[in-house]
C-alpha cells in the first residue's frame, strides 16, 4: 500500500496542499487502520472528516482509501497472473499470451 509519504505528495499534487494529518490519522494507529479503511464507516468517517477537513479532505480522505485499494488489487493480479503462469509450466502447457 502506498505510503503516508506518497499519499501526502498526491493530495499535494492534486490540492496543493498535503493533508499530512488526515493520512497519518488514517494510517498511522495500527488498532485503528482496518476501521479507517472500512469502506462501511465511510459515512461515519467522511461525515468527520468533512466537518474537520471540509469538502477537500472528504475528498482526499475517500483517494486514500481508493488508491489503497487500486494498489492491493495489483497485488492480487500479480499473485494471479503469477500463478497462472506457474501452473501452465508446471503443466506444461503453451501459454496463449
Ligand atoms: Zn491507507
Amino acid at each position: 500500500m502506498p505510503s503516508i509519504e506518497k499519499h501526502v505528495e498526491t493530495s499535494r499534487r492534486r490540492t496543493g496542499k498535503d493533508y499530512l494529518e488526515l493520512h497519518e490519522w488514517i494510517d498511522k494507529d495500527p488498532t485503528r487502520k482496518v476501521e479507517r479503511h472500512d469502506i462501511t464507516k465511510i459515512f461515519e468517517y467522511g461525515k468527520m472528516v468533512e466537518e474537520r477537513y471540509g469538502p477537500e479532505g472528504l475528498q482526499e480522505y475517500l483517494q486514500h482509501i481508493h488508491d489503497d485499494f487500486i494498489a492491493r488489487f495489483n497485488h492480487v493480479k500479480e499473485d494471479v497472473d503469477r500463478a497462472i503462469a506457474d501452473t501452465l509450466a508446471y503443466f506444461g502447457v503453451k501459454s496463449s499470451k
